[in-house]
């Protein structure tokens, strides 16, 4: 049985590793638990050991699991995977922070949804970092196209980047996406979020500038089909 307690309790553990092999506090890296596929058991136990960012790839799934988890305090809900236009009123409404943004119309959409009377929503832009034809993401062109855009939305926040590099071409992937950062940091006073690594490469990332790192498997163990 996958003991989550444990498991969160070792990323912990390498988290600090590598950020005093590197050099950096560990207070710059923090950890959100992806907690696709999972049942809200789970999610619970991670809870009760502490953690309080997680991160949800399905728009019913993870509005469920908000909802069944309102009670408790401090939470907060990172929407990560693919947007469809029909769905961003439910991630407006549900989430804190969404990780996936890609395309003007999304980001307009976010904002028309988001109500004025809440903190705005967090948004980071997905990067294609390695150019890959089956993932989603902008170039890192189009980031400087649609920063202006986003940072002139009333109900969101530009708060970084966001990549999934490709197998075969991790760590340079890592490097170009902190470049890419550093330039879009000079430019939006807000961006203080570069979302990369998961469980097969979390220290990479770390090693490489990551802020944040989204872990699914190493938590809650592999995912149910
Ligand atoms: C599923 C997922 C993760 C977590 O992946 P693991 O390898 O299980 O740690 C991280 N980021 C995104 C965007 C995901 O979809």
């Amino acid at each position: 049985m996958t003991n989550i307690k444990d498991n969160l309790d070792t990323i912990e553990l390498q988290i600090l590793h590598t950020c005093q092999q590197t050099n950096r506090s560990a207070d710059e890296v923090k950890l959100l638990a992806v907690s696709k596929t999972k049942p809200v058991e789970d999610l619970l136990a991670a809870y009760h050991a502490g953690q309080r960012l997680f991160g949800e790839n399905y728009v019913q799934e993870g509005v469920e699991k908000v909802q069944q988890m309102s009670d408790l305090p401090d939470i907060e809900w990172h929407f990560i995977g693919p947007i469809q236009s029909n769905k961003t009123k439910a991630i407006a409404e549900h989430f804190h922070w969404v990780h996936s943004v890609d395309r003007e119309k999304i980001i307009t959409r976010l904002n028309e949804h988001r109500a004025t009377q809440d903190t705005p929503l967090n948004v980071c832009l997905q990067v294609n970092i390695s150019d890959e034809e089956s993932k989603s993401g902008v170039t890192a062109e189009q980031v400087f196209d649609l920063l202006p855009l986003i940072e002139n939305s009333p109900n969101l926040t530009f708060r970084g980047l966001m990549a999934i590099p490709a197998k075969t071409d991790v760590e340079q992937s890592f490097k170009k996406m902190k470049q890419l950062f550093e330039q879009v940091k000079v430019l939006s006073p807000t961006a203080d979020t570069l979302s990369m690594g998961m469980s097969g490469d979390m220290s990479v990332a770390i090693a490489n500038g990551s802020t944040m790192v989204r872990v699914g498997t190493a938590i809650f163990g592999a995912r149910n089909k």
